[in-house]
């Protein structure tokens, strides 16, 4: 018998809200204005604009400002300006000479009154925003493309081009490297600090995100596959406890954090099937010995044993060891896997253009989408339409009784 579908009361759905197209140039940073019907956009085109929504629903321009400075300049500089309460002017207010090379990651931390950047020079600095002084520096590995920063224990997370996380304690005018994460193939593209679970998720142009667990102490780090392409940004709801990953392909993943998931198993090593015993090809002794052809070795996603490819003819989805995906699982493993650890832990959505960059706003809980296809798209979450309509269907339904 199928089983009940009951509605998930997390279930949640992005319904677009508004377009800006007046672009010339992609995107590369874009902000909701807290509280207010407001997009801050920073464009290829060296424009900075503030955009405001009318009555009509449509934002309209209400701060054009176009660099006057040379590109390149204007990309190795940090420009500060102070906007009016009614975001109709812009006023410069400091020039920070932070890097020799164009910047990647700026991050404003407002208890610290410090200004964190990386660049393509490879430095990690911080300013005092008070000051305009310049703290501290730290050479990186590779290009950053990644920071979040605790203010709590005054960590910086760093991710980089290398795939790695490097974790440095920052002092008013000094840093200490207190350890590296290590666990994409790819490139890191987005990270993601929760400060209040202590959990850090990191995107990888390797399609995955590894949620670090720093607060559970037990140095877990689960793997999410729910991407086809490059993640290309991340954000953390902490009052509905959800997930949001964006990538390349224009697909929006919510995912469900409130589910516990488990590690994925280390890969075993074997020269033969852990099912059916028979030798992998390299296992030439056996071959001879029991006179049997070598296999191909496989493993199974969910114990991790080097299996053969007849013993692990099934897929199934794993979610919660983080596979949203059907992945290669050992027919035990097929057999012990039941409908209900398929549900999946996270909804899956199109916002028709290839993602960017992305940024989410908690007091309104929108969401905001740049593409490639210099759009900028906000998002409301809503209820899912499925969902309610099982719950109408079930109103429906117990009516009749
Ligand atoms: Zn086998
Ligand atoms: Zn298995």
């Amino acid at each position: 018998m199928a089983a009940e579908i009951q509605p998930q009361p997390q279930a949640r759905k992005p319904c677009l809200l508004s377009k800006i197209d007046a672009f010339q140039e992609v995107v590369s940073t874009a902000v909701i204005i807290p509280k207010e019907d407001g997009v801050i956009s920073v464009s290829e085109d060296r424009t900075i604009r503030v955009w405001l929504k009318r009555d009509s629903g449509q934002y309209w321009p209400s701060i054009y400002h176009t660099m006057p400075c040379r590109y390149s300049f204007l990309f190795f500089s940090l420009l500060e300006f102070v906007l009016s309460e009614d975001y109709n002017k812009m006023t410069p207010a400091r020039t920070y000479q932070a890097h020799q090379g164009r910047v990647t990651v700026v991050l404003f931390v407002l208890e610290m009154e410090w200004l964190l950047s990386t660049g393509q020079d490879k430095n990690f600095t911080w300013h005092c925003s008070e000051s305009g002084q310049q703290l501290g520096t730290y050479r990186t590995s590779a290009w950053v493309s990644g920071l979040q920063f605790d203010v709590e224990t005054r960590h910086a997370f760093v991710g980089d081009q290398s795939g790695q996380v490097t974790i440095l304690k920052l002092e008013q005018d000094s840093c200490s490297l207190v350890t590296t994460f290590k666990g994409h193939t790819g490139n890191v593209t987005a990270l993601c600090w929760d400060p209040v679970t202590r959990v850090l998720f990191s995107g990888s142009s390797d399609h995955s995100i590894i949620m670090w667990d720093i607060g559970g102490r037990k140095g877990t780090a689960i793997e999410l596959q729910g991407h086809n392409d490059k993640v290309q940004g991340l954000c953390y709801a902490s009052h509905t406890r959800q997930l949001i990953s964006c990538s390349s392909d224009g697909s929006i993943v919510i995912w469900n954090m409130d589910v516990t998931r488990q590690e994925t198993p280390e890969w075993l090593d074997s020269d033969s099937c852990q099912k059916c015993e028979q030798p992998f090809f390299w296992n030439f002794k056996q071959m001879w010995d029991s006179k049997k052809i070598g296999l191909r070795q496989h493993h199974c996603r969910k114990c991790g044993q080097a299996v053969c490819g007849k013993c692990s003819s099934k897929r199934s989805t794993i979610p919660l060891m983080g596979f949203e995906f059907e992945v290669r699982v050992c027919d035990s493993c097929h057999e012990s896997i039941s409908d209900e650890d398929r549900a999946p832990t996270a909804t899956f959505h199109d916002s028709k253009h290839s993602i960017v960059y992305m940024h989410y706003e908690p007091t309104t809980g929108n969401l905001l989408t740049s593409g490639t296809d210099k759009v900028i798209k906000v998002w409301k979450s809503t209820r899912s339409v499925c969902c309610l309509e099982t719950v109408l269907h079930c109103g429906f339904q117990s009516n009749n009784h």
